[in-house]
Formats: C-alpha cells, structure tokens, sequence
C-alpha cells in the first residue's frame, strides 16, 4: 500500500513539545497502557553517550543526531516505540506512524519552569518557544499533516484523556491503516 510503516506491526509515535509540556509523565503513562516502549531521548543521549559535550550556556548536551538516528534504526524498524523529544525534524519522517505535540497554557507552563529551577532566561526562552508554537510548526514541516495531533496538557484530566485517546489509537492501529 506504500505503507511508510513498513513491516512493523505495532506503531511508533513521537510525542514532542516545548519542555515542560508533560512529554515524559504522559509517555511514562501511555507506555504502561499500551506496552509500547518509553524512549526518552534526552536519557539515551547521556546514557549512552550520543552527545558532543556540554552546552554550557544553554545547559544541556549537544545531541548528537546522526549519533541518535543510528542507535534507534533498528528498535524503530521493529515498530512499537513511543519517542519523548523537545524536537522532532532530524528523526526520518518513515519511523513515525503519529506525532503527538502537547501544549499547555504560557502561565501553567511558567509555573511548572520556574519550579524545575530553570533561570530567567531559560524560562522566557522556553514560555517564548510555546507562545509561538514552534514545535507544532516544526512537526508539520517534517511530517506529513495528517499525522501530526496537537494536544492541550495543562491539567491531570487533560493526561488522562490524552492517555485514553491515543490507547485507543495504539490499539486500534493496523500495519495497513497508517496511510
Ligand atoms: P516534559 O517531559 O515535557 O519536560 P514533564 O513530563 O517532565 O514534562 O512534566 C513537567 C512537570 O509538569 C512535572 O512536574 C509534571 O508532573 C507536571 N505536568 C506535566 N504535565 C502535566 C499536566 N497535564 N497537568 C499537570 N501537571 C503536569
Ligand atoms: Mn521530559
């Protein structure tokens, strides 16, 4: 069917957002729902060393994405992945069956910021980057429209339904039915 899914028989999601959107806490969850696996980027980097070094202004490693693409081929060729990122556009568009950007009101996301300890500007860059929907841009430039989904996380609620809606999404997945 000119499938981009391939051979693989359970799907592979992406689910990205501003940091502090609840990309990890919401895959966390899903990951228990479903038993799809939890690849949270940001660990693997430094777990395994798929980094340049330290950024020391923006204080995080510098991803390494060749490093990255080539560690996760063959786990992503074998389907059933759920990717926690605050970015998406070096992943190939072929691992990805849906693209989950979840977003959250500027204030909530503020509070849950300043709370992590980030700095000023850290916390302005970040609050900046929701308030202009950068990764749902970036996500539509780099996947096809009709499997990027945009989702409100300011409350638990809001990750329970996000939770039931994309279990239900996982289940009801077919090899075939992802074009
Ligand atoms: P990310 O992985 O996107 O950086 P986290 O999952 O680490 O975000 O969540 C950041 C903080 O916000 C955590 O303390 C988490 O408990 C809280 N949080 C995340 N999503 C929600 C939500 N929808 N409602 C309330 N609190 C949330
Ligand atoms: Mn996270």
């Amino acid at each position: 069917q000119g499938s981009s899914s391939g051979k693989r028989k359970k799907p592979n999601l992406l689910v990205t957002g501003t940091p502090g959107t609840g990309k990890t806490t919401m895959s966390t969850a899903l990951a228990e729902a479903t038993h799809l696996r939890h690849i949270n980027i940001g660990d693997l980097v430094k777990e395994k060393k798929l980094h340049d070094g330290w950024d020391d202004e923006l204080h995080c490693f510098i991803l390494n994405e060749e490093l990255v693409c080539d560690e996760l081929e063959d786990v992503m060729e074998e389907g059933g992945n759920i990717v926690d990122y605050h970015g998406c556009d070096f992943f190939p568009e072929r691992w990805f069956d849906s693209v989950v950007v979840l977003q959250t009101d500027n204030t909530v996301l503020y509070d849950r910021l300043s709370k992590r300890g980030y700095n000023e500007s850290k916390l302005s860059n970040n609050v900046e980057c929701e308030i202009f929907q950068v990764l749902l841009e970036e996500a539509k430039e780099s996947y096809p429209e009709d499997i990027v989904v945009a989702l409100k996380s300011d409350t638990i609620e809001d990750i329970s339904r996000n939770v039931a809606t994309l279990t239900d999404w996982v289940r009801n997945w077919h090899p075939t039915s992802s074009q």
